[in-house]
């Protein structure tokens, strides 16, 4: 590209996408950006500068070629810039509307470091792409041609984003696939936690229904470890299994009356609102929780969440977070909708106790202040309490939104499946090895909650680990050069869900 170009790329501003107004969409559940019309999104394309070096691949944990999908949305190619993006992403409309961008591909944009310049809108047009996609083309008609069986088998446990990344990158390799799913419905917190208002379950269910057409074969209901134990996977003909159970597990705060009627773990806040349609009733038959005024404690992303559910299941809706603004985990963005909509904030505040009436019904929640004292491991100033600053906030709802950790189940029930302290799976990170020979893992389980690119991370590294395994009998390591490389790309800024 010659300098005059360069130039005249540089001066077109960064597109914006249109929004919901936020007094219109606290009262429904569409979405709330609009997407890029295909002309904002060709005027978006054309900011790109085509680096020689371009650095925003080095920020992609799952190595999106992005200039050259960029490149095939300016020129109007949208069906094949969305086809470049599958080739490494098997979610590319969920990953362009919930990967934290701003701390992964776009911070690293070329673009975006020179002084004054935003960076290219990357995430955004990875949702336009696949998008258009969706509604115009069929990814059948560029998709390479079916590859010849190869006759082995894997089991997939868990059909969340670390689950489906293996099963598509083995389909391709002609490998027979079968995912065991808990739930009744495939995507993990794709569609039982994050809100439709933030990721329509339309598009998750079009994504799985790609890897079907592939002949990934998907079975519902069926809890490993209850229904039948990943040894007995293995003995039924599996050649080997991938574990990506998640950490589904909720934490709690551990104060008086949190067994009271009212109060729900974030986790079975979302799945009512979200898996079982309670937003829709009476069209769905789940009740919906009908509440006055909702308390959802914690600062990440699930308490954007939660918080912004309650305002659409119609209460009045406050966060109660014990250290800053700044230091919430959630993305800017989602507190900024979050406020945009009236969620309250009560920051450098810390539940002390929930008081109930004489039914065992939530009436009130007490809190203590608080003020940041020294750093702690985390390298965020440690809230201390101050004496005396005690007071109570009626409520009839406490969401205690903290954080999760995995399901003992699959360990409990595979005694050789070794564990850490934290109840996440031993796993040898340049391979995703489990201590089990023929066993491999990935994502939330074994990083405990985190981020749905880094989970689709860990499982294009334990696909093409298995692959290996299952072709030749054993697994080896990337060479030293390969490995600092993926050291380098590694997300170290862990999408906390405190
Ligand atoms: C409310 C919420 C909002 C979030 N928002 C974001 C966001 O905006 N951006 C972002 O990047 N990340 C976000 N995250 C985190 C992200 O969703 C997770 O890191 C990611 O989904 C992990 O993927 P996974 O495949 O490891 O597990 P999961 O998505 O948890 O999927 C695991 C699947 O395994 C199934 N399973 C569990 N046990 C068994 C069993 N024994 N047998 C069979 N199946 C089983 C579960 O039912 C589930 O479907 C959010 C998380 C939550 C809870
Ligand atoms: S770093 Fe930014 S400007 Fe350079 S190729 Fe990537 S998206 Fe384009």
């Amino acid at each position: 590209m010659d300098k005059e170009e360069r130039k005249r790329r540089m001066k077109i501003p960064r597109q914006k996408m249109p929004e919901q107004d936020p007094k219109r969409r606290k009262h429904n559940s569409e979405e709330v950006p609009y997407g890029f019309s295909e002309e904002t999104a060709m005027q978006e394309a054309r900011r790109c500068i085509k680096c020689e070096k371009p650095l925003c691949i080095e920020g992609c944990p799952v190595n999106i070629n992005i200039p050259e999908f960029i490149d095939l949305i300016e020129q109007g190619k949208f069906i094949e810039a969305a086809w470049k993006l599958y080739e490494q992403n098997a979610l590319p409309a969920v990953t362009g509307r919930v990967c934290p961008q701003e701390t992964q591909c776009e911070i690293k944009c070329v673009l975006g470091k020179m002084k004054g310049k935003e960076p290219v809108a990357i995430g955004r047009l990875e949702r336009f792409a696949a998008d258009y996609e969706r509604k115009h083309g069929s990814i059948q008609t560029l998709a390479p041609e079916k590859p010849e069986p190869s006759g082995k088998k894997v089991a997939i446990i868990g059909a969340g984003p670390a689950g489906l990344t293996v099963a598509g990158d083995l389909i391709k390799l002609g490998h027979e696939i079968v995912v065991y799913e808990a739930l009744h419905e495939p995507g993990g917190v794709l569609v039982y936690g994050i809100p439709e208002f933030r990721l329509p379950k339309e598009i998750v269910r079009y994504e799985v229904s790609n890897l079907e057409k592939m002949g990934v074969k998907i079975f519902l209901d069926y809890i490993v470890g209850k229904s039948r134990t990943i040894d007995e996977l293995l003995n039924s003909g599996y050649d080997a299994v991938f574990i990506g159970t998640g950490a589904g597990l909720p934490m709690f705060m551990n104060i008086p009356g949190e067994n009271l009627v009212g109060v729900y773990s974030a986790n079975e806040y979302l799945t009512r609102a979200n898996l079982m349609k309670a937003y829709l009733f009476p069209t769905y038959a789940t009740a919906p929780i009908q509440s006055k005024k909702v308390i959802t404690v914690g600062g990440g992303n699930v308490a954007m969440d939660s918080a912004r559910t309650a305002l659409r299941l119609g209460a009045e809706s406050v966060i109660v977070y014990r250290r800053s603004r700044q230091e919430m985990p959630a993305r800017d963005e989602e507190i900024h909708h979050a406020e945009e909509e009236g969620v309250e904030m009560n920051i450098l505040t810390n539940p002390v106790r929930i008081f109930g009436d004489e039914y065992g019904r939530v009436c009130a929640i007490e809190c203590i202040k608080m003020e940041l004292g020294e750093p702690d491991d985390s390298g965020r100033r440690r809230p201390v309490p101050i004496k005396g600053s005690e007071f109570t906030i009626e409520c009839d709802t406490v969401v205690p939104s903290l954080g999760n950790k995995p399901n003992p189940l699959i360990s409990m029930t595979t005694p050789d499946l070794k564990t850490t302290r934290w109840g996440t799976l031993e796993c040898d990170e340049d391979t995703m090895e489990t201590s089990k020979k023929g066993v491999f893992a990935g994502g939330d389980i074994v990083t405990g909650a985190a981020t749905v690119i880094s989970a689709m991370g860990a499982g294009r590294i334990a696909a093409t680990s298995i692959h290996e395994y299952i072709t030749t009998g054993k697994v080896t390591k990337p060479k030293k050069e390969e490995k600092k490389k993926k050291d380098k790309k590694k997300d170290k800024k862990k999408d906390k869900t405190e």
